[in-house]
């Protein structure tokens, strides 16, 4: 077991590796957080904050001679850095699973060659593969493999003529199309597994996105019993079959009934907030635990819960939003990210909702949502 006062080390310095830092200090460990970005939000509350690029060699060194442990944030680390660190010092999640959910071929490959439902799909290598696609897959999208997120790399289209467009304005990257399906609804498992094996798994959770990005997650999910069973034990599959130590966050399409294993997140996860607040442990506290070998907390939920992301949509021109709207409701907590700069689409923070009845919680977020929109005359 590594034990606190030791030093860990984190690579990124996002949202999520801030969370990190703040449950790790928590419980009385130190962080080294390594990220380019001079003013990232986990870098700003870092024991050390190392600002240099991922593959910078002496920026690994000083992580491997001054941290006992490392885990990342994010899945863009590049191989060899994972690789390089993985020789020195005990890493978690290991390279090969963040490797696996870093590359969308990869990850629908895994999905496919474990016999997980997945959505239809097809490698796009090169221009050649785009004609010899099923006409099944459409109308499809066409997502880039490697850096997408929040809906971006994305391209809907309904022909394989228009598949050959978008893969070229992609600059001809590899790309996967999948069919689009019309969902019932989407959730999400966030679990921690540990080195024995062991995995405590939060409850499902059902996510609202809006333009690709999530918007609303409502904790417990308003699903059937089949689908909850059903994204408990998939998530627990994937943990496995992945080898994976730390947090792991699994997306889900349900659609006409059916759960479809959407993505991989080999970290803490967006619609996973929700812990921090309604959990007797949350999602940063079992990566910390899982990262250092103890035995993983308590998922229980203690409280309904509903999150809402707060993009740098809500900033108006030139200015902080006025939150008072956000501090009057009862059962609100509210999590800004420390980010400079709020553009639009940008996750600059979240608030929760917690309470004892779902109803009253969720019209509580959605009428908090309402409240700060009125009180900044932004139209939403
Ligand atoms: P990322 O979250 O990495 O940007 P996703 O593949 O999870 O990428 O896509 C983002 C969102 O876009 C999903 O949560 C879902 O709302 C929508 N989406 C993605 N793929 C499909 C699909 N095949 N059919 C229907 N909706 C989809
Ligand atoms: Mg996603």
């Amino acid at each position: 077991m590594i034990l606190p006062p030791s030093t860990l080390g984190m690579l990124g310095g996002g949202q999520l590796a801030r969370f990190f830092v703040i449950a790790a200090h928590e419980m009385g460990y130190k962080v080294v957080v390594l990220d380019p970005d001079k003013k990232s939000p986990a870098g700003l509350l870092a024991d050390k904050h190392l600002c240099a690029a991922f593959d910078d060699a002496e920026a690994l060194n000083e992580i491997a001679l001054t941290c006992v442990a490392v885990t990342t944030e994010f899945e863009n680390v590049p191989a060899a850095t994972l690789v390089a660190l993985t020789n020195r010092l005990p890493l978690h999640p290991a390279a090969s699973a963040v490797a696996i959910c870093q590359h969308r071929i990869s990850e629908k490959n895994f999905l496919r060659e474990h016999g997980f439902p997945h959505v239809p799909y097809a490698e796009i290598n090169s221009e050649k593969d785009i004609p010899a696609t099923d006409s099944g897959l459409y109308p499809g999208i066409l997502k880039v493999a490697r850096f997408g997120y929040d809906g971006k790399g994305q391209v809907q289209v309904s022909t394989a003529e228009e598949a050959l467009a978008a893969f070229t304005a992609c600059k001809s990257e590899q790309c996967i199309l999948e069919r689009r399906l019309t969902l019932d609804y989407e959730v999400s498992v966030v679990l921690a597994r540990d080195l024995a094996g062991n995995i405590a798994a939060f409850p499902t959770v059902e996510n609202a996105h809006r333009d690709g990005i999530l918007d609303v997650s409502i904790v417990p999910a308003r699903c059937s019993v089949e689908v909850h069973e059903q994204a408990q034990k998939l998530a627990r599959r994937v943990a496995e079959k992945l080898g994976y130590v730390g947090t792991l966050g699994v997306e889900f399409f349900v659609c006409d009934g059916s759960i479809y294993v959407n993505e991989l997140a080999p970290r803490p996860h967006n619609s996973g907030h929700f812990t921090i607040d309604a959990c007797v442990t949350d999602q940063f506290e079992q990566q910390v635990r899982a990262l250092c070998g103890l035995p993983l907390g308590d998922p229980r939920l203690h409280s309904k819960a509903v999150m809402v992301n707060l993009l740098g949509d809500v900033w108006p021109e030139g200015c902080d939003p006025e939150w008072h709207a956000l501090f009057v409701q009862q059962g609100l907590k509210l999590h800004l990210y420390g980010k400079h700069e709020a553009r639009p689409g940008r996750k600059m923070g979240h608030f929760t909702v917690v309470g004892n009845e779902a109803d009253v919680v969720l019209k509580s977020a959605m009428d908090a949502r309402l409240e700060l929109v009125k009180a900044n005359n932004l139209s939403f």
